[in-house]
This record gives C-alpha cells, sequence and structure tokens, in this order.
C-alpha cells in the first residue's frame, strides 16, 4: 500500500468506470464524483433537450447526453468490449445485433460497474464545481463539489478528469446567417424525427450522427440536403433514398430563407440542424493558465499523448480526451497507464521531455497541413497509439482479429457511409469472428 493514493475521479461515463476499476486494482482508493444520479454518461438516453436548439444561452440548464432515440453504435460489440469483459458474452442476441441500440450498450455498463463493485464508490448527485492545486498541502488537489443540499471541499492526492466531450456543441460559422429567417438546431438537441414532418431540412456534417440523423428525418420530412465538409462535393442523391441529397459546403444563406451551397446548388430551407461535432470544456479546473482550453478549436494542451500536463503531472491526468478511436479499449488503456504512473511502477519521463514530444505532436499536425482541431484526433494512428500505451503497461498489442474488424467496419463505413454499414457488415460478417 506504499504508493496507494487517494484519487477522485470526475464523471461515472464509460472513462470514469473503467479508470476506478484500474486505480483500485492498484490499490488506489477512489472517490467518484458524478453530477447525474445514474452512471452511463452518454449512454444514458434522455428525452428531454435544452431550451434553446442550438445550447447557445449561457443560462440554459445543460441536458449531458446527446444521444437520440433510435441510435445504434457505430462499431460492433466486439470493438466495444474491454480487454477482460466481453461485450458479446453479454450481449442478449449475438447474431443478430452487432451494432447494439444504446440501452444494451447502458445495461453492458451498469453490469460492469457492478461486477467490479465500482457503484459504492460513486457519488451520485455531486457536481464538481473546482479542481485546484493547494501547494502548502504538499501539492495536493483540493475538490470542491456540490449536491442540491450541501457543498463540500476535500483534499486528493490525484485527481483523473473523465467528464466526457460530447455536450457542448460547436456551431458551423454560415455567412448571412443573422438574416436567415428558418430555424436552428444541433445534434445535441435532436431526438426523433417527427418535429421534422414535412419540412425541408439542411444537416450540416457527415460524420456519423449527421449520416444516421439524416436517414432518420428522412423517414417523415419532405426533403434532406446533406452538406458534407468538402467543398469538392457535388450535388447527387444519396444512396438508394428518395429524399436525401449530397451537397458540399453551404457558401452563403440569406434573408429570403435560401441556403447555397459551393456545387452552384441551393434550396429554400425550413431548418438547418448542426451536426458539427461539439467542444472540450473543464469549467471547474483551475490552473493558473498552465493547461488551456481552445474551446473553438477543439484542443486541450499540452497534454503528453492526450492524458498527462507535463507540469503537472501525474497527479492531474485526463482519459477520453482522443476521438477517432476504438472508445472502450482506449480509455481503458489510459486507464491503467494512469493507475500504474500513480503507484510508481511505470515512470514518466521528465516535464521537459514530455513537452518536447507535445510540441513535436503539434509541428507535424502542421506540416501535414492538419488544422487544430483534430489535434486530438487519432485517425489513422489510432492502433498504434493503444499499442504503445498497451506497450507501457505490460500489456500484449491489440489482437490482430480485432484490429481486422475495426479497420473492415471503417472500410465499410467509408464506402456505404455509416448508417448503411451496420447492415451491409451485419450481413457480410457476424459469422467470421470469434471471441
Ligand atoms: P461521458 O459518457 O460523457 O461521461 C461523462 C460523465 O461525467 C457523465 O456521467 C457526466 O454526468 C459526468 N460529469 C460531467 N461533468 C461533471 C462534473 N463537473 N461533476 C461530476 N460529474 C460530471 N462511442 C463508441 O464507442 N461507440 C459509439 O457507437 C458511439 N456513438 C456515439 C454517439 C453519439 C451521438 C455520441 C454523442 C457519442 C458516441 N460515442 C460512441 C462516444 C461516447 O461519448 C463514448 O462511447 C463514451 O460515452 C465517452 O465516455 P466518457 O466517460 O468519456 O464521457
Amino acid at each position: 500500500m506504499a504508493n496507494s493514493r487517494r484519487v477522485a475521479v470526475i464523471g461515472a461515463g464509460v472513462a470514469g468506470l473503467v479508470t476506478a476499476r484500474e486505480l483500485r486494482r492498484e490499490d488506489h482508493r477512489v472517490v467518484i464524483f458524478e453530477k447525474s444520479n445514474q452512471l452511463g454518461g452518454q449512454w444514458v438516453y434522455n428525452p428531454l433537450v435544452e431550451t434553446d436548439p442550438l445550447s447557445l444561452d449561457p443560462n440554459r440548464e445543460i441536458i449531458h447526453s446527446s444521444l437520440y432515440k433510435s441510435l445504434r453504435t457505430n462499431l460492433p460489440k466486439e470493438v466495444m468490449s474491454f480487454t477482460d469483459y466481453s461485450f458479446v458474452e453479454k450481449a442478449e442476441n449475438r447474431k443478430r445485433v452487432n451494432f447494439p441500440g444504446h440501452k444494451e450498450v447502458l445495461k453492458f455498463l451498469n453490469e460492469f460497474a457492478e461486477d467490479y463493485g465500482i457503484i459504492e464508490s460513486i457519488r451520485f448527485n455531486s457536481e464538481v464545481v473546482r479542481v485546484e492545486q493547494v501547494e502548502f498541502e504538499g501539492n495536493r488537489w483540493v475538490v470542491r463539489s456540490k449536491t442540491d443540499e450541501f457543498s463540500s471541499e476535500e483534499l486528493f492526492d490525484a485527481v483523473v478528469i473523465c467528464n466526457g466531450h460530447h455536450t457542448i456543441p460547436r456551431i458551423a460559422n454560415i455567412p448571412g446567417i443573422n438574416n436567415w429567417p428558418g430555424k436552428q438546431m444541433h445534434s445535441h438537441n435532436y431526438r426523433v424525427p417527427e418535429p421534422f414532418m414535412n419540412q425541408i431540412v439542411v444537416v450540416i456534417g457527415d460524420g456519423p450522427s449527421g449520416l444516421d440523423i439524416c436517414q432518420d428525418i428522412a423517414t417523415v420530412a419532405k426533403q434532406v440536403h446533406l452538406s458534407a465538409r468538402s467543398s469538392e462535393a457535388e450535388v447527387s442523391k444519396l444512396g438508394n433514398s428518395a429524399n436525401i441529397w449530397n451537397h458540399s459546403k453551404i457558401d452563403h444563406v440569406d434573408e429570403s430563407g435560401v441556403v447555397s451551397f459551393l456545387d452552384g446548388s441551393s434550396i429554400h430551407a425550413d431548418i438547418i440542424l448542426h451536426c458539427t461535432g461539439y467542444k472540450y470544456d473543464f469549467p471547474f479546473l483551475e490552473t493558473n493558465g498552465i493547461i488551456s482550453v481552445d474551446h473553438e478549436d477543439r484542443a486541450v494542451g499540452p497534454l503528453y499523448k492526450h492524458v498527462f500536463p507535463p507540469k503537472l503531472s501525474p497527479c492531474l491526468s485526463f482519459v477520453g480526451i482522443p476521438y477517432q478511436t476504438i472508445v472502450f479499449l482506449t480509455h481503458e488503456l489510459q486507464a491503467k497507464w494512469i493507475a500504474q504512473v500513480l503507484s510508481g511502477k511505470v515512470i514518466l519521463p521528465s516535464e521537459k521531455m514530455m513537452l518536447v514530444d507535445v510540441a513535436d505532436h503539434n509541428r507535424h499536425l502542421e506540416e501535414d497541413g492538419i488544422p487544430k482541431h483534430h489535434t486530438h484526433c487519432l485517425h489513422p494512428h489510432e492502433l498504434e497509439y493503444m499499442d504503445w500505451i498497451a506497450a507501457q503497461v505490460g500489456m500484449p498489442p491489440v489482437g490482430a482479429d480485432l484490429k481486422e474488424m475495426y479497420w473492415s467496419v471503417y472500410k465499410c463505413a467509408s464506402v456505404v457511409g455509416y448508417d448503411c454499414c451496420r447492415d451491409v457488415w451485419d450481413i457480410e460478417n457476424f459469422t467470421q469472428w470469434s471471441f
């Protein structure tokens, strides 16, 4: 127990749960703060939406989850397991549902928390409102939290931030939008298609959510126009759909209600739906400028390998910052790394070397012309990243079968889109793999 630390984990989503398990495996003492009344984070579907459909009103009550009712995962459950806790074994219907719905994911997480006795470490309805290092207490961290009844301050040896990053919307910047008379919404506030009945809808963003939501809305809308990031895309029908069109980026909108695309086409639309992603946000974190968060450009830094801020490590760390990866596995490997660093089994490089590594990462992005808002996008190096962390904690690299399955889904999605990929891939592949 010599290196057992008292650790605060902020959030009881996938990241917080697996982090708690790994910390406890290393004999650390864990308190998980969870602001809501249940575990699961994004996977807790909430039919309520925020009062401001674009989520710009600073006084709105924030709803955490962005899940829509019809959501199925964009990765098969084999790829949403932890290394030693299989989604497949827990699944209700192995053959027919390779891409489970959100309820099944939430059930899986609840079972995981129960089986590892994590629930007893969670303080529900406890929102962390301040995290700060206190020098006079041996550089420990003070965590201030509040419930409906009271607020409290406690000291911890370390803090792991697992608060998720799919809650605060990023909105597309569209020339002319201030005079455009139609409605606007962000996908964070999308739940069901019915409000779009007989409407002409422009969906911005062709990521997994944008594609899913297009298909969902097209069941009731008059027309759906999907505006992709690319400026080269030409107007065309999407797949076999009768009422969905692909377009390039929006060029501008005007006061008559028309939306004009760079492909030369234009449409009189009723609503623009922004499926344009989310910002990182740590409203409780005070580091005197050591860590900066660029909300518009989606970058948190400096972070060594997206986990440790060099100057404050190892006692402050983040799980779940990178995206375009195998999320559950990446969270688990990051958590193992943090747990072993805190117990002294694994030693981090010096602060200077970590800063050099971060600078190298940023320089490579710049040299390759990758915009700053992709700072934490792991693709196409996600498996390399996971293997690197696995090596730090003495684990074997990600298994060849899993890698192959992940790439095969990825390739399938890039050819037919995430929405169609689930059905094509289900039919063609569900018998091939044995985990
Ligand atoms: P979250 O799940 O967001 O959990 C964070 C937790 O922290 C929440 O419970 C929140 O209440 C709590 N919290 C936040 N702030 C505080 C505070 N101040 N004090 C106390 N508690 C706090 N991933 C996949 O692997 N497969 C998919 O198919 C997939 N589909 C997705 C679809 C959508 C629409 C979205 C939005 C995301 C999807 N994801 C998917 C990504 C998903 O976010 C991750 O799977 C995972 O839920 C991230 O877990 P997390 O713990 O990092 O964050």
